[in-house]
């Protein structure tokens, strides 16, 4: 059984992004990218956080806008000011105020500078096959499958979860791998019945061990996308690895698996989207 490390691809992705940042600073461009920050929140935190040192690394700039409490501007209206500044790509945290849903809030970053493909027109290009920035999560899964060069044409995968920002985003892209995709969620019938034809597997359930080796087919290949948080502040994903590896092929470990390369392929984004600008900040 293989353990998929998905920081190699990351640091991999993040010096190549690095490379082109500096061209693209040389040329007088400073790729900047906005994170929205609607409240405080210890999980929020520590995602920005990491994003905030690879961005680092990289050589993108990156700036927080925080939502004051009960203050102004709103939620909507700050992210509207923002699109008309110079950042080149704009991601907006959770959780948000009481009263808003995320696609909501989503639909007022323009597509130019949807760097994390929230935008629900985001997701609809993406759906009809045109240009558009998929989410960052949804994209990292696909490089890694690329990276551990996993055939995904005409292969059996299964999606476990159907959220706009990770399962429905990702069954599109392994569509256009020409996978035959079947996504899972909380009314699945008899789940393992399910996740067992598939070749490729990939929770994201957000629920800490739902996967077990009952789950698995011998020989699969199985993504964990999920992030839940234990009271003694560690972090255990949808896959119960201990058990899968038993009889799976090659597991990603979390953390240490999508993670790294999700944040890595986020800012490969704000480069594309600072590139497209044609040198213009927020053009
Ligand atoms: P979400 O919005 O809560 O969606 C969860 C999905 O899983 C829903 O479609 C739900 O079904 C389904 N589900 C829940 N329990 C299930 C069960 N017992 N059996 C089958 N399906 C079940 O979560 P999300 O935002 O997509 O995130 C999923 C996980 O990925 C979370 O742990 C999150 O922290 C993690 N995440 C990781 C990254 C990363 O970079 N590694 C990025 C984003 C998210 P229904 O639709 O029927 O409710």
């Amino acid at each position: 059984m293989t353990l998929i490390d998905g920081r190699p691809l990351a640091a991999a992705i993040r010096e190549q992004t690095a490379t082109e940042v500096g061209q693209l600073i040389a040329a007088g461009v400073l790729p900047t990218l906005v994170a929205v920050v609607p409240s405080a929140d210890p999980a929020t935190e520590w995602y920005l956080g990491s994003i905030a040192r690879a961005a680092g690394q990289i050589g993108i700039t990156m700036r927080e806008a925080r939502l004051q409490d009960g203050g102004s501007p709103g939620l909507v209206e700050l992210i509207e000011e923002l699109s008309g500044g110079p950042a080149h790509g704009i991601i907006c945290l959770t959780p948000l105020p009481d009263g808003l849903t995320f696609a909501e809030v989503a639909a007022h970053i323009p597509a130019r500078l949807d760097v994390d493909g929230a935008n629900p027109l985001s997701l609809g290009r993406l759906a009809a096959g045109l240009p558009a920035f998929a989410p960052a999560t949804a994209q990292a899964v696909i490089e890694l499958l690329r990276h551990e060069q996993v055939a995904l044409s005409g292969a059996e995968v299964v999606v476990v979860g159907r959220s706009t920002v990770v399962g429905k985003p990702l069954a599109l892209l392994l569509l256009a791998e020409n996978a035959t995709v079947t996504v899972c969620h909380s009314r699945t019938r008899d789940l393992a019945a399910v996740t067992r034809r598939a070749d490729v597997l990939v929770a994201a359930a957000g629920q800490a061990h739902l996967i077990g080796a009952e789950h698995v087919k011998e020989g699969a290949v199985v993504i964990d996308v999920g992030t839940n948080a234990t009271d003694d502040g560690g972090l255990l994903g949808d896959v119960d690895t201990v058990a899968v590896e038993q009889v799976a092929a090659a597991v990603t470990p979390v953390p240490g698996g999508v993670g790294p390369v999700t944040t890595a392929v986020l800012l490969r984004n704000v480069l594309s989207a600072a590139r497209s600008a044609g040198g213009a900040p927020g053009g």
